[in-house]
């Protein structure tokens, strides 16, 4: 099997066996793929047709097909993407204002099966190779520089599409590195968040290595029996040692840390729940995000209507840290966090 061209860094890339050729050859090639998002050799005219030729049979050009392509009604694209083995997944776009948010996906499934969550209702099939990640966003970028009037970039990216992206973290960290590479994308760490489930190795290799992104992780709940329930990791990885972790990512790095909490009316919106919030959050600098909980097809939970979420945002601002709600987007193409998942005839049928 040849390399794919999207999962390598520019320095790892090869044009020939001819080390004649001029340097300035594999900026045109980088240009292409990451300035024209184009995936053909063919296509690539201001390369000799001898290089050409030799790219495609050095390495596989190819990208994530676009499968299905849903636009919500509040303009969140969400993409089914074919891989090359058949696997399906999904990433959003999110355009607001002048930003445009990507979230992405790491694995096809997840292993971590938080209860109200769809895509760990799979299990995990596989983990993402550096260029199916690296394809989501060209495959995005693409579509967003057709669709839109005016030259437009991806200017956020989210990993909180399908998986957990700590149990996928050396092809992770790999795309981030590919991705910040200034004749790459040169796309910014501060504009990129890796969201984790709170795989405590993960976020201490994270800080030791010294990858630039910023970090969330779903909390949801801080008692410990609760966060049991909803999220299994809590009993391999249990709230103390996780906020020593947290503790940690705050001395080693310079990024900030988001505390993403999914609100669910009758499990954790209650007074006991913001004071066991309060008591765990209360010496570590982070953000504190709220997400209204998003029904799937047969979830055993129901969404807080905006009244129950703006009762407990009203009490939330007696946290000392910042305190956000997250707007929904995507909801009616089941895009919106904790929807995503394959959708395939296989799967409809065993419902
Ligand atoms: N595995 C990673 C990333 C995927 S989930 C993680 O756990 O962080 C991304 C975010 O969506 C997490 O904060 C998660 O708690 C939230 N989420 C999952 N299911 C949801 C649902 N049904 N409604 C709202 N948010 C959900």
């Amino acid at each position: 099997m040849l390399n794919n061209v999207f999962g390598l860094l520019p320095e790892e890339i090869e044009l020939s066996g001819d080390s004649k050729l001029p340097v300035y050859r594999k900026q045109q090639l980088l240009t292409w793929l990451y300035k024209q998002y184009c995936a053909d050799p063919d296509k690539m005219l201001n390369l000799p047709s001898e290089l050409r030729d030799s790219l495609s049979q050095r390495y596989s050009f190819v990208l994530p097909e676009i499968q299905t392509r849903l636009k919500a009604s509040d303009n969140a694209v969400k993409f089914g993407l074919k891989l090359e083995d058949g696997s399906i997944i999904e990433s959003v776009l999110i355009p607001e204002a002048r930003k445009r948010t990507l979230c992405i996906s790491s694995q096809v499934g997840c292993a971590r099966a938080c209860s109200f969550c769809s895509t760990g209702k799979m299990k995990l099939r596989r983990n993402l190779e550096i260029h199916e990640i690296i394809g989501q966003i060209i495959v995005a970028s693409a579509d967003l520089k057709n669709t839109e009037a005016e030259a437009t970039r991806l200017s956020n990216l989210v990993f909180m599409g399908m998986g957990e992206p700590l149990d996928n973290a050396g092809n992770v960290f790999q795309v981030l590195r590919i991705l910040q590479h200034s004749s790459t994308l040169a796309f910014s760490p501060r504009r990129t968040t890796l969201s984790t489930c709170g795989v405590v190795p993960g976020i201490i290799q994270m800080a030791d290595s010294g990858i630039k992104a910023k970090l969330a992780v779903s909390l949801n709940s801080a008692i410990p029996t609760k966060r049991d329930q909803l999220m299994p990791i809590n009993m391999q990885y249990p709230l103390t040692e996780l906020k020593q972790a947290l503790l940690y990512f705050r001395r080693k790095s310079s990024f900030r840390i988001t505390l993403e909490y999914v609100l669910i009316p009758g499990v954790n919106m209650a007074l006991e729940d913001l004071k066991a919030l309060k008591r765990f959050v209360g010496d570590i600098s982070c953000k504190l995000n709220f997400i209204p909980f998003n029904p799937a097809p047969a979830s055993e939970y129901r969404a807080p209507t905006s009244e129950e979420c703006a009762h407990f945002m009203q009490q939330a601002q007696s946290l000392p840290q910042a305190v956000t709600l997250r707007k929904s987007r995507g909801a009616d193409v089941l895009g919106a966090c904790g929807q995503l998942r394959n959708h395939s005839k296989e799967e409809n049928i065993d419902e």
